[in-house]
């Protein structure tokens, strides 16, 4: 056996090298794997500074690396998010909305059985039909009650949240209570060994860090990845043509709903996020260059604030550009890419952060013991990664090529020669059948077959014909679920009040604003 992996370096101190950083300290020491873990960020390089939705693998996240989830809530600024509503994508019209939920249909062997019990709903959406939480996040509820363990729900559920106060938050528990040791200082030059690896990173002050495994999560500069390992890029542009947003943060006042949901509103280049938070709103425009000028995207995002938050008063946006695409070897010697210098694509279903999050959990569980192990570790992390990303590009697309809107955007979206193989394909098949784990084997899809069901029935997605006759069991099912949510609809706290209970100690989140 050659040498062990014992030293870790992480490069960048935004969401990914934090996440990783806290990840990778807390299984270390769990597992008394002695690994030394060092994190150098830039004091005057800014993080990206949004990627406020996640994805509820970051319950398990938290709970790995430690932290409560009531201080999480508290300190973050965060919230309980039970999934997305689409607003506009399909026609563009007043009642033209459905929601992507965290919550799954019950389990059903064949799934054409769902959709003939939903046909046996009346003109509820498919959502409606198969889990109470379209209901429970309309009316802004949180998934589970204030009695109810961390990270434990009545539904299934994930997080809105402040990015910088999250990575404050992070940082203070990786140094003070997993023993990370925090440079703060510019990388200078990455310094190589004969063979092409990363032998050190030389800083701004001089110091040389030295390394056996580097974690690059230096955003969009991927400083080792692309800089030193010469990772080539995989564009996706011609597939998701977004390549721009603005941001803001409009304070709201205390004690006013929280949304359960992030609301995405289409609009004809590109689409609208807007997250609640307890202090603020997260408001963002992000759009396609090619078919909206920055002017344009401005006064979209203005009349949008306007109209939802009409005493907002001046908000100066920020600008983000970003590129679509992955790099073709996340895993380059001795150098992994986690986060935005791994790739990125527009954040319409929060696909970043839960990235980070498979990236260190597929790395902890084949945590290289050396050096030849962490070659083929490495090739066989490039291959999952590589098909992790198609279906990224995959799910994303398919919000667009269902759509019916006339702009010359939308229609671009829909020509054929844009859409990913593997989609095309599913596509074909799903006049015929519905989406099912056949069509997403993977032990951990990020987007599993009910994802899909929700979108492509969601925007009104061909139905197979000669539906079966559903189970009796499955309706029995789905009856209980009906008489579970009316039991929900009456007995969960308020996303806010939650919140406010939780900062004031009260017992129940009810009582607290009552
Ligand atoms: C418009 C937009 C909206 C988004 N929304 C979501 C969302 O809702 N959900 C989601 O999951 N994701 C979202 N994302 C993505 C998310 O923001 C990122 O994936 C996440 O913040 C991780 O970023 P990062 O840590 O990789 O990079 P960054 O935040 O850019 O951090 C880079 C770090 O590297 C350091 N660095 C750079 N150069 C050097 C150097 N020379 N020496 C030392 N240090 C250096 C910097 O100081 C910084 O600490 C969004 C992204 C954009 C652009």
């Amino acid at each position: 056996m050659s040498e062990p992996i014992k030293r870790i370096v992480i490069a960048g101190g935004g969401t990914a090298g934090w996440l990783s950083a806290c990840r990778l300290a807390a299984w270390s020491k769990a597992e008394k794997r002695g690994l030394t873990i060092t994190l150098v960020e830039a004091p005057d390089i800014p993080t990206v500074g949004v990627g406020e939705g996640t994805w509820p693998t970051m319950r398990r996240t938290l709970a790995e690396i430690g932290i409560d989830e009531a201080d999480f809530l508290r300190d973050a600024d965060a919230a309980f998010k039970q999934g997305s509503r689409f607003d506009g994508w399909v026609t563009g019209q007043a009642n033209d909305s459905y929601l992507h939920p965290f919550t799954p249909p019950p389990a059903a062997p064949d799934p054409r059985q769902l959709l003939a019990a939903w046909r046996r709903q009346g003109d509820q959406s498919f959502a409606t039909a198969m889990t109470p939480q379209p209901e429970v996040a309309a009316i802004h509820l949180a998934p589970k009650q204030r009695g109810m363990p961390s990270f434990a729900g009545a539904l299934n559920y994930a997080y809105h949240l402040d990015a910088a106060r999250f990575v404050a938050m992070l940082r203070s528990h990786a140094v003070d209570r997993l023993g990370v040791t925090h440079v703060a200082d510019r990388i200078a030059s990455v310094e190589g060994t004969d063979t092409g690896e990363i032998a050190g990173l030389k800083l701004g002050s001089g110091m040389n860090l030295p390394g056996d495994l580097f974690i690059d999560c230096t955003g969009h500069a991927a400083i080792l990845i692309k800089g030193h390992c010469k990772s080539d890029w995989v564009d996706l542009s011609s597939v998701l043509f977004n390549d721009r947003a603005l941001a803001v943060q409009v304070p709201v006042a205390a004690r006013s709903p929280i949304a359960s949901q992030t609301i995405s509103t289409a609009h004809k280049a590109g689409w609208l996020w807007d997250i609640g938070l307890p202090d603020r709103r997260g408001i963002g425009c992000v759009y396609s260059s090619e078919f909206m000028t920055d002017g344009e995207a401005e006064q979209t995002l203005s009349a949008y604030i306007g109209e939802s938050i009409p005493d907002a008063g001046d908000v100066q946006p920020r600008r983000l550009i970003f590129p679509t695409g992955h790099r073709r070897h996340f895993w380059a010697g001795n150098c992994l890419a986690v986060g935005l210098s791994s790739g990125f694509a527009e954040p319409l279903e929060a696909s970043a952060i839960v990235l980070v999050e498979l990236s260190l959990q597929a790395l902890i569980d084949n945590f290289p013991a050396d050096r030849c192990a962490m070659r083929i570790i490495g090739r066989r992390f490039n291959d999952l990664f590589t098909t992790r990303w198609g279906r990224i590009a995959e799910f994303l697309k398919l919000h667009y090529v269902l759509s019916r809107r006339a702009e010359p955007y939308w229609r671009a979206h829909r020509e054929r020669s844009s859409f990913p193989e593997r989609l095309s394909e599913l596509l074909e098949l799903w006049k015929g059948q519905a989406p099912s784990s056949y069509d997403f084997p993977l032990a951990e899809e990020i987007f599993p077959a009910a994802s899909y069901q929700y979108v492509y029935y969601g925007m009104g997605g061909t139905l197979p014909p000669g539906l079966p006759e559903p189970a009796p069991s499955l309706m029995i099912q789905l009856d209980q679920m009906k008489q579970r949510g009316r039991a929900l609809l009456a007995s969960l706290p308020s996303n806010r009040s939650y919140f406010d209970g939780l900062c004031s100690g009260a017992p129940n989140g009810r009582e607290a604003t009552a």
